[in-house]
Formats: structure tokens, sequence, C-alpha cells
């Protein structure tokens, strides 16, 4: 496996090389069943085990309480966009939404086709670079939930905390933060996850939801995307995405071997660090967010006055540092660091950053 290389892509991302490995392994044949997970009846004794242990192994990592559901459906986390209004509403009419950058504002697009969409706050005048203030929201008592998005993959924006909603749900895309440190579930009414970030392949969507919330779907939800019907078929009311399931519940092992998320957030603190210092202490590289909202998964970055970005681009992939271009929408570099990028892996990127100042700057 010596040709792979450091991949900081923002999703689908890096996986764990040692799940990659495993997969590969048991490919043609699971634990002497004689068939691939791909092959294998949702159905089957085969892969119920495997789905039973993946979803034991997700409320052991994330300390999730019994009276939560954990469903893993399709449809992305943009899917959930508009099924969050969908399962929620529950007759009320009006939504509380955090704007904090381009994910949320597709979440807010995508709930204002269901309901009165209050923005709360929005990080706007800042540019998006930081999260106003809790403060400062303008939020309702008789909102169905309030939404927010941790971790704006695209800007690199991050919550440090999370926010108090008082008696209204909160409703959380943890997309791209879910598993990189311990959260204390009990505060959301409802975290979903597209699984290319910090879960598995692409194909599968965590959600995880308070049980109380589920039975009040509106009429027109449908059946595969009904929360209660998914929960009460055990996520199992259609087809699930059964190989990402299955890639999902061997990173869930991962992460168990590697001592569980108090030790991943040791390890991202430390790979966000470093990075963020490089950046800070050069006087070519800026990151624009405030510090006490950066992401410690996505790391945003341009060189000088970003003349040179194109330069840095190709050099980094010639030195096996790939997929560092910055979204499209923002350009730059952004450093995409999961759970699945080593440290050895951040520290390759310093090194490069370092060298490339000293030959361009
Ligand atoms: C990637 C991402 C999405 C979109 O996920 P899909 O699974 O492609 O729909 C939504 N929200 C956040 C925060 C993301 O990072």
């Amino acid at each position: 496996m010596s040709s792979r290389v450091y991949n900081f892509s923002a999703g689908p991302a890096a996986l764990p090389e040692e799940v990659l490995s495993q997969a590969a392994e048991e490919m043609t044949n699971w634990h002497g069943s004689g068939a691939g997970v791909m092959e294998l009846s949702h159905r089957s004794k085969e892969f119920v085990s495997i789905a039973e242990q993946a979803e034991q192994d997700l409320r052991d990592l994330l300390q999730v309480p019994d009276d939560y559901a954990v469903l893993f459906l399709q449809g992305g986390a943009s899917g959930q966009f508009g099924l969050i209004p969908m399962n929620l509403l529950d007759g009320k009419s009006s939504v509380d939404y955090v704007h904090t950058g381009q994910w949320s504002k597709k979440a807010i697009g995508e709930a204002q086709n269901y309901a009165q969409v209050n923005v709360v706050a929005s990080g706007e005048s800042s540019g998006f670079n930081a999260i106003p203030a809790q403060s400062e929201w303008t939020t309702s008592a008789d909102a169905a939930y309030l939404h927010y998005t941790p971790n704006e993959t695209i800007g690199g924006v991050e919550f440090s905390y999370v926010p108090d909603s008082g008696d209204v749900p909160l409703v959380a895309d943890m997309s791209s933060t879910i598993l990189s440190r311990p959260v204390d579930i009990s505060k959301f009414g409802v975290i979903y996850a597209g699984a290319q970030k910090n879960i598995g392949p692409s194909g599968l969507t965590v959600v995880i939801v308070r049980k109380s919330l589920i039975g009040n779907a509106s009429a027109a939800t449908p059946d595969a995307f009904n929360y209660q019907k998914q929960m009460d078929a055990g996520s199992m009311f259609n087809t699930p995405p059964t190989y990402g399931w299955y890639i999902a519940g061997l990173v869930f092992q991962w992460l168990k071997s590697r001592g569980g998320l108090t030790a991943m957030a040791e390890i991202n603190k430390r790979k966000a660090d470093k990075l963020y210092n490089t950046i800070d202490s050069s006087a070519y590289y800026t990151n624009p967010v405030d510090r006490d909202c950066r992401s410690w998964m996505n790391v945003p970055f341009i060189c000088g006055d970003g003349s040179r970005d194109a330069e840095f681009l190709s050099g980094a992939t010639a030195a096996g540092l790939h997929t560092l271009k910055g979204h499209r929408s923002v350009g730059g570099m952004r450093a995409s660091i999961y759970n699945a990028m080593p440290e050895a892996g951040v520290d390759a990127l310093i090194q490069y950053m370092e060298e490339f100042e000293r030959t361009n700057a």
C-alpha cells in the first residue's frame, strides 16, 4: 500500500487504511458465509448481526441514551434538509435556523418549502468567518425546532459549544464533525450526518433522534424517510445501504480500538492546532476564521495574495498530498483532516507548506 496518498478530500473523504484492508479481505467471503457483504440479504442473520453490532458500537462511542433511536438511512444530509421539517413540524408553522455558511443556507432554503423559517442569527456581517454570540439570537419558544450546523465544512467554521435551545428541540447537521470528539447527545432532539466525511462511504445517512419526537410526520412524508416507520423496522423498512452500514461498523470498531472519542478528540485537536499554528506563524499563509470558531476538521487557507495557489496545489499533488483544492465557491486550499487522516499526514502537509513558503514567498 506504499502508493496510497494523503487524501485531504472534504468528502467523500479518506477512510482508515486498516478498515479498507479488512473490507478487502472480507470482500468475497464474509466470515465464512461464502458470500460478500454486498451479496447478503439485509434480512439474513449475517447482515443483521453486522447491523446490530454497528449500531451498538455507535451507541457506545457516542454514549447514545436509550430513549434515542439510531437510524441508518439513504438520501444524504441534503435529504434530511427536507425530511427534518416533514418529520418534526407536528402541526407547528415556524422553525428557527442559525445561518453560519453554505450548508446552513441550503438547509434553510429547503426548510422554506415546508415552514416559515426564522433566521435567528447570521454570520453574514463577518463574511461567515465568525459565529454570532448566542446572546444575540432571536429564537422563539414556539418554533418546532432550532436547527444549526455545528461545523460548516466549506468555510471551516465550527461551534465550540452546544447551543442552549431551552425546551425547543435542537437539531444539528453534524455531517463533518460527528465522531470527532465526545458530545452530550441528551442536549439534542436530532443529529444527522451524511456518512462520507467522518463515518464511512457515501450513500449512508445516520440519524439519531429522541424517540419522543418520532411519530408526528406529515402525511406527505415518504415511508422510507418516515422516522417512525424506519425506527419500527430497525432501519429496514426498505433495503438499507448495507455495504455502507458494514463499512461504518468497521470504522466504529477502529475508533473503539483507538480509545474512542476522548482519544480522537485529543488527536484531532493536536492535528488542527499544529496546522493553524503553521498558518498563523507564517506571514505567507492565512486563514480568515475567528480563532474561537475554527474547525478541527476543515482548514481553509490561502498562500500570499492567492496567485500561487495553483502552483501550491500541483506541487502538493506531486508530493503525495492530494485534494487540497478549496471548495469551488471559495477557492484557495482546504485541508480536511477528519479522524482517518493520520497525524503523519498533517505533519507532511506542514513540511510541504514550510518548504513552499521558503522557495516562493
Ligand atoms: C457534505 C455536507 C452536506 C451534504 O451532504 P450530502 O450527503 O451530500 O447530502 C450537508 N451538510 C454538511 C455540513 C456537509 O458537510
